[in-house]
């Protein structure tokens, strides 16, 4: 899933962007650690050299919170985005699994459908034995040239095969046949 890709994306830049915030606070402690060692380490006589330092740790310190502060806030981000990505993860699982039922099920049908097919196949072949030859032979070349559709219902007047009207003489002249085909399209026509 793309998302869990972008999300993933995401996650690697707040965790890299909190290692530097680390990294920096890391070494920023150092440096204040240093500083305060000199300070209280007796070395500097010089009081305004003392004063001036003083200065510098206050400013250090300062900057130190607010360095806590934002990596703090780059935590709760990639915790978020972390949790984020867990919820894709699952909501990917769950889907899989959903697609997987429904593939199933799929294939539970189609066999159905394959069976009916079968059953159907052999009764038309007992069907089709009885069948006059030269009929089926017409209704085959028919289906063939009409796109499968060989026999059509005539309501009224008008073929169900190409929808037009016949003039009632040619009615009357295609009830004469045996078979009744459509003047227009030629396929067979049935009256319900
Ligand atoms: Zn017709």
């Amino acid at each position: 899933m793309l998302l869990i890709v972008k999300e993933r994306e995401l996650l690697n830049q707040s965790e890299f962007e909190q290692k530097h915030l680390e990294d920096e606070l890391t070494l920023l402690i150092a440096k204040i650690q240093r500083e305060e060692s000199r300070l209280y380490g007796g070395e500097i006589a010089n009081p305004k050299e003392l004063k001036s330092l003083q200065v510098e740790i206050k400013a250090l310190n300062t900057t130190r919170e607010s360095q806590e502060d934002e990596l703090l806030a780059k935590i709760d981000q990639t915790d978020k985005i972390a949790g984020q990505l867990e919820k894709l993860k699952q909501a990917e699982i769950d889907f899989n699994k959903k697609a997987e039922n429904l593939r199933e099920k799929v294939l539970l049908v189609a066999e159905d459908i394959n069976k009916a097919i079968v059953d159907k196949e052999k009764k038309k072949k007992n069907i089709v034995k009885e069948i006059d030859a030269d009929l089926l032979g017409l209704y085959q070349k028919l289906r063939r040239e009409k796109r499968g559709i060989a026999v059509a219902i005539l309501s009224g007047l008008t073929c169900g095969g190409c929808y037009m009207e016949m003039p009632q003489i040619k009615n009357a002249e295609m009830r004469q046949a045996e078979i009744w085909r459509c003047p227009n399209c030629r396929r067979i026509l049935i009256e319900l």
